[in-house]
């Protein structure tokens, strides 16, 4: 008998552990294919740090064919998939086309940022999914700050050193609390007109920071927050975005160049093109993370809407803790399905949650035990290097380094506002010029026109359309 075909579609946490687990599982006895556009896992959590400069973005990824010796990697996205031909179509980087045959299917494609019908929101705001929107934010707020120290008019300065952050979820949190110290450090260098300090305004319409997390949490981040000069707002959006500014749901209008969107994400809309049952956008699975009716197809991650067994009526949260072990799972349960095992259902207790607040500060409560102050620090710190697939070394080493030296304030401005629109199935890619089409945007427009009232379609600019960024070459200020 022909070994059997393995198709894994996405290398986040989800599909990168399933990867992992049915390599040792299989012992070369089956083809596993993992595909994915980039050639790398991208630890997520770490992402904020690459925005402040503390990490280089190559820390935070692990080799895929480095670490995955008996895995095939296959570049590419999935844009369309044949439950019945059991076929995964997709295109390469280069915008080659190809078929995968599979006798298994792992749907793990993860999520990308959600959108509300924000008027400007689609045209003037960015979002914090992968690992191009983190090297532009950095960028972009370097920039920022070097304009304004070098600017004459004080309402330009002022707009410039204004960085407004949407979302005060853990990614919000984290962006706006490290973005305060990486500017107060850029200015230490170049300080800006009549001592003035860059401004981090922090917004959600939530009553309280990291409002689905434990209140002893929100309390230590809100605290933190406040004291480092981050202006934290609740019961606060945004109604309009504008190139100038935002205007928010109180009336008040903020000049800024900068609106960092983290409200949250939304499944990647793959899941939604293959017309399975679901639940709020996420691909419906059976505790086993097997698809109803599909007994060759599994799903797992942000992805997938997986019954929470410990919560009886709910489904688990979309975080890096339950994909991680729900691909486990599914590597189990598909060598189950081949003969090897007993399938098992997907039950897991969340262990607590770590929140990087920069500098020693984190808010953390391991198994339920609230941390703040140093000690959080260190358990964040540790806590991610030990999660981490890879690359810990090198993680740790720039830890080290930002400890002892000053952080490197320098853009080199590879990734462009064009390159990273915020309404994008791609959040791991940045746009090229004259690239071939992303091949999702066939399955998303699909999704969005049948089902998600939230999300707005927004126009994707182009290089010369770039509200916030000079066009090259011609200098000044916008
Ligand atoms: C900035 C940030 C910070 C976070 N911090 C935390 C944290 O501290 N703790 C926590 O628990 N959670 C955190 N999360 C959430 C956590 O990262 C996600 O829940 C987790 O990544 C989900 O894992 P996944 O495997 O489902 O998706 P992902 O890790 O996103 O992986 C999906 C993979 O699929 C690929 N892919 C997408 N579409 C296709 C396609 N069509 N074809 C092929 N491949 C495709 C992607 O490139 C990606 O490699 C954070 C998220 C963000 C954005």
């Amino acid at each position: 008998m022909s070994r059997p075909r393995i198709v894994i579609v996405g290398a986040g946490f989800a599909g990168y552990r399933t990867a992992r687990t049915l390599a040792r599982l299989t012992r070369n006895k089956a083809d596993i294919t993992l595909l994915n556009p980039t050639d790398y896992f991208l630890y997520l959590p770490l992402l904020p740090q690459v925005a402040a400069g503390i990490l280089e973005p190559r820390r935070v990824t692990v080799s895929l064919t480095g670490t995955l010796p008996h895995v095939r990697l296959v570049l590419g996205e999935a844009d369309d998939i044949d439950l019945d031909a059991r076929t995964v179509r997709y295109a390469d980087p280069e915008g080659g086309v190809g078929t995968l045959t599979y006798d298994r299917l792992v749907l793990a494609a993860g999520s990308v940022n959600k959108l509300l019908p924000i008027p400007g929101v689609a045209e003037h705001a960015h979002g914090f999914r992968g690992l191009p929107e983190a090297l532009y934010l950095r960028d972009h707020v370097t920039r920022q700050v070097e304009l304004a120290a070098g600017s004459e008019d004080p309402k330009s300065c002022d707009a410039r050193c204004t960085f407004v952050v949407v979302g005060a979820g853990y990614t919000g949190t984290e962006v706006a609390a490290h973005g305060q110290l990486f500017t107060d450090a850029l200015v230490r260098k170049q300080p800006l007109r009549e001592g003035m300090r860059p401004r981090w305004i922090l917004l959600d319409i939530a009553e309280r920071v990291l409002p689905e997390m434990d209140e002893r949490l929100s309390r230590t981040a809100d605290k933190v927050l406040r004291q480092r000069g981050v202006d934290v707002r609740m019961g606060t959006s945004v109604k309009e975005a504008t190139p100038n500014g935002v205007l928010l749901s109180d009336g008040e209008f903020v000049d800024t160049r900068t609106l960092v969107w983290c409200v949250g994400v939304r499944p990647d809309p793959l899941a939604e093109s293959l017309g399975l049952p679901m639940e709020r956008g996420r691909l419906l699975v059976e505790p086993t993370l097997q698809v109803p009716g599909r007994p060759d197809v599994f799903a797992c991650g942000d992805a997938a809407a997986v019954p929470d067994l410990t919560k009886p009526g709910q489904y688990t949260p979309m975080t890096a803790q339950h994909a991680w072990r729900q691909g486990k799972v599914a590597a189990y349960n598909v060598a189950a399905s081949l003969g090897r095992g007993a399938p098992e259902p997907y039950r897991h207790s969340d262990l607590g949650f770590v929140v990087d607040l920069g500098g020693v500060k984190a808010a953390a409560n391991p198994l339920g035990v609230p941390l703040s102050g140093p000690v959080a620090g260190a358990v964040t710190r540790g806590y991610h290097l030990a999660a981490m697939p890879g690359n810990r070394v090198r993680v740790a080493a720039d830890w080290l380094l930002d400890a002892v030296l000053p952080r490197q304030g320098v853009q080199l401005g590879l990734v462009r506002s064009w390159s990273v629109p915020l309404d994008t199935a791609s959040p791991e890619l940045a746009r090229m010029p004259g690239a071939p089409e992303k091949v999702k945007e066939k399955a998303k427009t699909k999704a969005d026109a049948e089902k998600s009232p939230t999300t707005s379609p927004g126009r994707e600019r182009g290089p010369s359309e770039d509200p916030h960024e000079p066009v090259e070459g011609s200098g000044g200020e916008s």
